[in-house]
């Protein structure tokens, strides 16, 4: 498997005329190798790999690396690679531009000056675009942990709760239930605060009639899950219950035309399309989702400018919102994944109006 993974790098050894290719971000590195821990370094040449850590890591990077040779590493990392390309006559080697900082480039530069460095971009991350069935099964695993979760923290909200005990709750759930951390600080977004469509959890207590926006995750086996409901606390108004509604419908369009061919663009249109129609278009200012996987955000961007064409095994969000300012905002989202002929949810919160 994790061979095959490594296969995807072909294009960039051809297109690059690379020897190697040193990658440092640790979610590529998990993903060609198999470490979870916090620190190492992968290089990968067109026939080896080798991992390289200090050692802290060396017990650990001996029970989780597979298909690439551990290496222990001195105190400079980089003396480890410069030995390294050298006996293994590696002269052109690619490395992550957008996970290098200036001064590591440099110390790079100056180690390895009989090899040229070249800077590979963020298209390099996209070689986890397409998951495979095993990251699919994980990716179900840590939705279904999450939704749960959520459904366990629901039936406590009442008016005088405060979003940060809301919050709090979800992630003491997640946690009980295997997590290993949160997603991201969740967003619980009440009343006119619903309005700012990132609305982190406040000291703000609940009042009767309010809607509140919930954005939550979880992570598992380093995969993240990211689902959004809107609910009531109480009766909200007939406002707020068309929003909601419209934002649904929003939703339910844009899952149903999720199928590989599909370019990102034209998804993020069917939902916004259909918000313009009624008369909400100003109101829905960011894209209709994005990948998942062991990041949060991550390639592809569901967005008027998004110009990838979504393929079987892609794991996006579609969350259309509403943000009116002064009054309240509401959206919904769901994780799903592309299959051969649409998408299977992977989120399984109830999407209708739940009125608590
Ligand atoms: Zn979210
Ligand atoms: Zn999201």
């Amino acid at each position: 498997m994790l061979k095959s993974r490594r296969f995807r790098l072909k294009t960039f050894f051809e297109e690059y005329s690379l020897d190697a290719v040193l990658f440092t971000d640790l979610r590529n590195i998990r993903y060609l190798c198999g470490f979870s821990g916090s620190e190492g370094a992968l290089l990968v040449s067109r026939d080896v790999a080798w991992f390289l850590c200090d050692s802290r890591y060396t017990a650990q990077a001996s029970e989780e690396v597979h298909s690439a040779e551990v290496r222990e590493c001195g105190p400079v990392r980089i003396d480890t690679i410069a030995a390294l390309a050298e006996e293994s006559g590696l002269s052109r080697i690619g490395f992550e531009a957008s996970h290098t900082t200036v001064s590591a480039y440099r110390k790079m530069a100056e180690k390895l000056s009989g090899v040229e460095l070249v800077e590979l971009g963020t298209n390099l991350d996209e070689i986890r675009i397409c998951k495979d069935a095993a990251e699919i099964e994980l990716l179900g695993a840590v939705a279904t942990l999450s939704s749960l979760s959520l459904g366990a923290v629901l039936r406590h909200i009442k008016p005088g709760v405060r979003e940060a005990d809301i919050a709090l709750e979800l992630e003491l759930e997640m946690r009980r239930r295997g997590a290993e951390d949160k997603a991201f600080d969740f967003i619980v977004a009440s009343g006119v605060r619903g309005a700012m469509p990132h609305g982190r959890a406040s000291d703000k207590t609940i009042c009767s009639g309010e809607m509140i926006t919930i954005d939550f995750g979880a992570v598992k086996n380093g995969y993240h899950s990211d689902e959004t409901v809107t609910v009531a606390c109480g009766n909200p108004g007939s406002r707020a219950r068309e929003i909601h509604a419209v934002v649904k419908a929003a939703h339910d369009r844009a899952m149903d035309a999720v199928r590989p061919g599909i370019s990102c663009r034209d998804l993020d249109g069917v939902a916004r399309s259909y918000i313009s129609d009624k008369g909400y278009g100003e109101y829905f200012g960011h894209g209709l989702g994005h990948g998942v996987g062991l990041e949060i955000h991550e390639a592809p961007t569901l967005s008027p400018r998004g110009s990838m064409v979504l393929e079987e095994g892609m794991v996006v969000t579609i969350e259309p919102g509403i943000y009116i300012p002064g009054f309240g905002g509401v959206r919904i989202e769901d994780t799903v994944v592309v299959t051969g002929d649409g998408c299977h949810v992977l989120t399984s919160a109830d999407k209708e109006l739940i009125v608590l």
